[in-house]
């Protein structure tokens, strides 16, 4: 097999991993303990870096988190990413203690209201050119800005692109080049046809490659091939994680995972032409911010009660907090969304209620029913 012509991105540095240009690809992971647990998200990153991830991405939302981020980088050698998603003002608290910031577009707009997103954005280079860091402008279809929703209606990629571009333009007027960017959707056609359009508009900026929600083993990781594979072997993508929903003490199987499809990939090894018709369950990977730890029991539990429906062309989410759940849930035909103490329910984008934990898939096996029953009706 001839090696794969890799689209000639400019290389960015996240400490001493180079990611784009002639370097390798490589694979990353997130913690998905809470991050004011220094101890657990301390082991956990060593964890993932023992496995080989060139970066190990935490979340911080708050001032505690950020504290907490300072103590977690005393304790591991792993290249640390943080995940800021609105909270761009707590930047300069986190960027001394790693090696890269990942901020999301579609959530700048939440604070500062009045001021000009190229402004958030330069202020957020400025940290990170002070303090060495690179900075990854990650899209995600649960999450774009409302204007690009507007700009381009019914046409999701089109606005995640669009998005893209233009904070690309951002950086270019800014002068500030250490940067990679990510498009990511659940459905694996779609991250596929969003990265190529970037990728031909800007062959220059290399790409984090990643199917978000890809949920649980093993369709988590066939979703991710169906996409890397396409992506990959055009020469598209410069790092890639695998967002899988796994208990904490596996969620080193990202990496392996990860490592595994790149190897693949690269060995001429395709496997990835699999039916992906029938029930499809999004569920995101977990992080720091889940609203109840018990998440992955439940994404586990609503696979195992609805396995009696793998035929039917239905598709559920089950998002673990309020960051992308609303929004991913949209788009499934039945959607669960976690919070503290309730989980709420949405049928084709409209809220159905919030159920306690104990009773939640007694009422998505009734609604999982009815939907099947209408189907059939009208067969
Ligand atoms: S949906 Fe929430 S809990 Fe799940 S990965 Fe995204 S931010 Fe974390």
């Amino acid at each position: 097999m001839p090696p794969i012509q890799r689209n000639s991105t400019r290389a960015v540095y996240a400490g001493d991993l180079q990611i784009g240009s002639d370097a390798a690809i490589s694979v990353q992971s997130m913690c998905a303990t809470s991050t004011t647990d220094v101890e657990a998200t301390s082991a956990q990153a060593n964890q993932l870096n023992d496995q080989g991830a060139g970066l190990v991405r935490i979340a911080v939302d708050s001032a505690k988190d950020a504290d907490a981020l300072a103590e977690i980088r005393k304790r591991t050698k792993a290249r640390l990413v943080v995940d800021l998603q609105e909270h761009y003002r707590l930047a300069a608290r986190v960027a001394p203690h790693v090696d890269k910031l990942r901020y999301n577009p579609g959530h700048l707009h939440h604070h500062e209201r009045s001021r000009p997103m190229r402004d958030k954005v330069r202020e957020l280079t400025e940290i990170a050119g002070q303090n060495d860091c690179a900075i990854r402008i990650g899209v995600n279809c649960g999450s774009v800005a409302p204007e690009y929703d507007e700009r381009y209606p019914n046409d999701s990629i089109g606005a995640m692109v669009a998005c893209a571009i233009d904070h690309c333009g951002y950086m270019d007027e800014i002068g500030f080049e250490n940067f990679v960017v990510s498009l990511k959707d659940s459905d694996p056609a779609k991250v596929v046809e969003a990265n190529r359009c970037f990728a031909a508009e800007r062959p220059d900026v290399p790409l984090h490659l990643g199917v978000t929600e890809a949920g649980l083993l093993p369709f988590g990781e066939i979703k991710t091939r169906v996409a890397f594979e396409q992506l990959i072997s055009q020469g598209i993508g410069d790092t890639v994680r695998v967002s899988l929903t796994l208990p904490n003490d596996r969620k080193h199987e990202e990496v392996l995972v990860g490592k595994s499809i790149v190897a693949d990939i690269e060995a001429g090894r395709f496997r990835s032409v699999p039916d992906l018709s029938g029930l499809n369950i999004i569920s995101c990977p977990s992080c720091s911010r889940v609203e109840n730890e018990r998440f992955v029991d439940l994404a586990e539990n609503v696979r195992d009660l609805t396995r009696y429906a793998e035929a039917h062309d239905v598709t559920i989410a089950v998002m673990g907090c309020r960051v992308n759940g609303p929004g991913e849930t949209d788009d499934a035909d039945l959607g669960l969304w976690c919070g503290p103490r309730t989980v709420n329910v949405k049928r084709a984008g409209e809220k159905l209620g919030s159920y306690g934990y104990d009773e939640v898939l007694q009422v998505l096996k009734k609604e999982l029913d009815q939907l099947i029953a209408v189907r059939e009706t009208t067969l």
